[in-house]
């Protein structure tokens, strides 16, 4: 990942990952890779037909809540892509030659609540996806944090007065999440805004094959192990994926079609999208299997303890 793309290259990059992944010849693609297809063009459909038609992507309305894991990862994938599409459908619409125009933005409006103690291969995971999607990203570290989310983005929002919505990439298996709506309010507990869910009928096995096609970096911490990342004292690898209890039928790698056919592959480099030198986790990976071998929606969690 040498060279430094911008904001606007980036995003077209992603646009690129999107159709080329729509276009994956439907007789070879597993029923699995089927059902993705379905979920990207869902989510792409929420962005570009009902997000982007109410709240202006390229004026600071929108924000994104990135925490460096895989689910607002693909998140801000898939929505790189739709602003990409919805930039150009607005060139197509000028008079002027699609020369004259230019990215309208340098830095897309992300927001980190970093209350917990973060695993260092995530810290730094976040760091270089920073720099990569050009996220200005809102660290309420920064500010000296207090102990719950909703006063966070209260203060978030003092400081951000133009968001009007913010993105996050939660789904419906995850806790509380059954009864969400892909755009809400948010809660009367909460500072009030706009939330924008439009991953929530994803499910674990579809964010493993689309994030396993991208071509783009993951967060090491999958590769040994863990499926959900809490903080350092509360998070560990899941106990589902450990080697010796794993099935032979669980052992074999369900998205090789999505590996082989991703963007930029070559046999030689693929390990390279979740290198670590963090020696730690290097043991845990004779342990654990890999976090995209557990498919069930209900084990993702079997890896965060409770505090004692
Ligand atoms: P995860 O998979 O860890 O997170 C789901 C998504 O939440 C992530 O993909 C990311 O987009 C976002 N997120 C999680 N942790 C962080 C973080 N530390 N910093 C930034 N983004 C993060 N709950 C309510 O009960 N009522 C509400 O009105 C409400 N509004 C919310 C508004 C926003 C902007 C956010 C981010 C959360 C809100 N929540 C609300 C809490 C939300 O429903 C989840 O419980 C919370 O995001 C934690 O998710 P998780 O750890 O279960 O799952
Ligand atoms: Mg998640
Ligand atoms: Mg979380």
């Amino acid at each position: 990942y040498e060279e430094e793309m911008t904001l606007g290259q980036i995003a077209e990059l992603c646009y690129h990952i999107t159709s080329t992944f729509l276009k994956l010849q439907i007789a070879s693609t597993t029923e699995l890779t089927r059902n993705t297809q379905e979920a990207v063009l869902r989510t792409r459909s929420y962005f570009l037909n009902d997000i982007f038609t109410q709240w202006d992507p390229l004026n600071s309305e929108i924000s994104f809540a990135y925490n460096g894991g895989k689910d607002c990862q693909v998140l801000l994938l898939l929505y790189l892509s739709a602003l990409w599409e919805h930039y150009m459908l607005g060139i197509c619409k000028s008079q002027y030659d699609q020369a004259y125009h230019n990215f309208p933005l340098k830095k897309l409006p992300t927001v980190f609540i970093n209350s917990n103690e973060t695993f260092p291969a995530l810290e730094s995971f976040i760091s270089m996806t920073v720099n990569r999607y050009h996220l200005s990203l809102y660290e309420d570290k920064k500010y000296g944090c207090s102990s719950d989310m909703a006063s966070e983005f209260e203060r978030y929002l003092e400081l951000n007065p133009s968001t009007k919505a913010i993105v996050i990439g939660v789904r419906h298996t995850d806790p509380f999440g059954e009864k969400l709506k892909t755009i809400q309010m948010t809660d009367s507990n909460w500072p009030q805004f706009i939330r924008l869910q439009p991953l929530l009928e994803w499910n674990l096995a579809n964010v493993w094959s689309f994030l396993l096609y991208s071509g783009e970096p993951i967060c090491p911490l999958y590769r040994y192990g863990y499926t959900s990342l809490g903080g350092v004292n509360d998070t560990i690898p899941n106990p589902y994926l450990k080697r010796e209890v794993v099935s032979d039928e669980d052992k074999t790698f369900k998205f090789q079609f999505e590996l082989e056919n991703s963007v930029g592959y070559s046999p030689e480099n693929v390990t390279k999208r979740w290198e670590t030198q963090d020696p730690n986790l290097i043991e845990l990976g004779e342990q654990y299997l890999p976090g995209w071998y557990l498919l069930e929606d209900f084990k993702e969690r079997a890896g965060r303890i409770k505090k004692c």
